[in-house]
């Protein structure tokens, strides 16, 4: 089961405020999920950036 770490980036001002892991058999698409970011103050979508190793 290969788990992926990702990093999931807010789309309005680019923080990186979650890491997180997803399985690229089962979501082989692009993550895109509705986060809290504390920069913004409110929740925004946050987009999913790969971590390199
Ligand atoms: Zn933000």
């Amino acid at each position: 089961m290969p788990q992926t770490k990702i990093i999931l980036q807010c789309s309005e001002c680019g923080m990186r405020n979650y890491v997180t892991t997803k399985n690229r058999q089962n979501v082989p698409d692009n993550l895109t999920l509705s986060k809290f970011c504390p920069k913004c103050g409110h929740h925004t979508k946050h987009e999913e950036k790969r971590l390199r190793r």
